[in-house]
């Protein structure tokens, strides 16, 4: 179903798409599939609304985003069960992404209310100088299928609280999740036109949403080479923009670290979500003289992980998303074999005769170099490759080589060298002996090719708003 102006209903053209449970390959259910027609709808009723919701106040405003919080939290079970159904990542997980989803919300709806200007000293003793900050306007989202409920979360929850409306599309493998998480939309009484939902295929929907002068904000999380088309397509209308783009993730393990922690750190980065998250490690740089240790001890953890139906009690690795990433995940491993990589542990498709869906071994590669494609290519499936180094200065070097700059981490009990590493990594993120940096209240968001912008903490509720300077002049 599509939500626009408040209400549920069909595409005009009664074209619908099929949502597929990634773990068995059912059809879970049909769901209507918008084309450009409902599109330029959606923007029209976005851009009547924005004049109403930007003059509630910032307390109304977050009232409403609180109530949603709280009908969310009443379904956290069924929300996750979608979840899980239609992308596939274990229930245990599914679970933390829509609580993950509800902080976000409940953040920014607190965060409504302190949407303060500033008082500027002037340099004429006659004169009064602002900042105000005014929602921008008509906001678009472009969301991917990896976190199917908290991308969606985390641009929604600051925009309309920043007091903007906005149109969601969510990507096509994960709408079911969406279409939920609008029901809480609906249920808490949300305005007609604040927020609205445009399942559909991109070429007939994107275009819509990056040509017209009405849509004043695109936020979008996916793929970089998605990232920079849209940065392209927006350019005639010159949107306010937030990119949350691909990653290739540098993990470095120094020879003092706690190689357990380092080992549990490794393999949750790579692994969790079945190695579909833009923050998930895709090198491991391990000092030489400890590279062989490592290796065992992170193989003999990963060999421990349970492969199954994300519904399945237990299960710690669901299926991949779709044939294209299985294809991907497979390349990247028989080319790593081909250019002398030594698999550890995993390495195949993993069969079982009720598993139907596309499932890959978590897998450890040692002896890896700087010819394979995963040394540079973000593989988005369980794959971790193990790079050594011979000292700081090259670790540092070969971390910072990549036009990536979204998440690092570094192991190492050397408080010195910890704070030199967290000033030589250029990334957006840094985990210092920490392997799950990520909190509502930190900034999220990458340098270099990893996009523009952030979500979450303060920043957050910044990228939905203009700055007015304004000069009063006194006498
Ligand atoms: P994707 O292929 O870039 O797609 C993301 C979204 O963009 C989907 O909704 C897709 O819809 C839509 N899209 C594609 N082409 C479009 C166009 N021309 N106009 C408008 N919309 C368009 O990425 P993905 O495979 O879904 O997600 C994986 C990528 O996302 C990885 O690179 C990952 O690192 C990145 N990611 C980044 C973050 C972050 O915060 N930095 C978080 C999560 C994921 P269609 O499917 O209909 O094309």
């Amino acid at each position: 179903m599509l939500y626009i102006n408040g209400e549920w209903r069909q595409a005009n053209s009664g074209e619908t798409l099929d949502v597929i449970n990634p773990a068995t390959g059912d059809v879970l259910e049909q769901v209507a599939s918008a084309g450009k027609e409902e599109t330029k709808e959606a923007i029209e009723v976005a851009n009547e609304a924005f004049s109403l919701w930007k003059n509630k106040t910032g307390a109304e405003r977050g009232k409403y985003l609180m109530d949603i919080a709280q009908k969310m939290k009443s379904k956290t079970d069924s929300l996750a069960k979608t979840i899980t159904l239609e992308m596939g990542k274990p229930l245990a997980e599914a679970k933390r992404e829509v609580m993950s989803s509800i902080a976000y919300i409940e953040w920014y709806a607190e965060e409504a209310k302190r949407m303060y200007g500033e008082t500027i000293p002037p340099s004429d003793p006659n004169k009064h100088l602002m900042l105000l900050r005014e929602p921008i306007g008509v906001a678009a989202a472009i969301t991917p299928w990896n976190f199917p409920m908290s991308m969606i979360a985390r641009k929604i929850a600051p925009a309309i609280a920043a007091g903007c409306t906005i149109i969601i599309k969510p990507a096509p493998d994960t709408p079911l999740s969406a279409i939920r998480m609008f029901e809480c939309f609906h249920e808490a009484g949300l305005p007609k036109g604040v927020a609205n939902l445009l399942i559909g295929s991109a070429e007939e929907i994107g275009p819509e949403l990056t040509g017209s002068s009405k849509v004043r904000k695109l936020t979008f999380t996916g793929s970089t080479a998605v990232g920079k088309m849209l940065i392209r397509d927006t350019a005639n209308t010159v949107k306010n923009l937030s990119m949350e783009l691909g990653g290739h993730a540098p993990f470095i393990v120094f020879e003092d670290a706690d190689l357990d922690a380092a080992a549990e750190g490794a393999m949750a980065t790579n692994f969790i979500n079945n190695g579909q998250t833009c923050i998930c490690t895709n090198r491991i740089y391990v000092k030489e003289s400890i590279a062989e240790e490592f290796g065992k001890k992170l193989a003999e953890k990963t060999a421990t992980l349970k492969i199954g139906n994300g519904m399945d009690e237990g299960t710690q690795v669901g299926p991949l998303i779709n044939e294209n990433s299985f294809n991907k995940v497979q390349s990247h491993v028989e080319d790593a074999l081909k250019h002398n990589g030594k698999i550890l542990c995993g390495g195949k498709p993993y069969e079982r005769d009720d598993l139907k869906g596309y499932f890959f071994e978590p897998t450890v590669i040692a002896s890896a170099n700087d010819d394979m494609l995963i040394a540079t290519e973000e593989t988005f499936g369980p794959v971790a490759p193990i790079f050594t180094f011979k000292n700081e200065e090259e670790a540092i070097h070969k971390a910072n080589d990549t036009p990536y700059g979204l998440a690092a981490y570094c192991f190492t009990k050397d408080l010195g060298r910890g704070l030199r590493m967290m000033n030589a990594l250029e990334y957006g993120i840094v985990g210092i002996n920490d392997a799950a940096p990520v909190t509502v209240q930190g900034p999220f968001g990458g340098y270099k090719e990893s996009g523009i912008g952030r979500e979450g903490g303060k920043s957050g509720i910044l990228q939905y708003v203009e700055e007015k300077y304004v000069s009063i002049g006194m006498k």
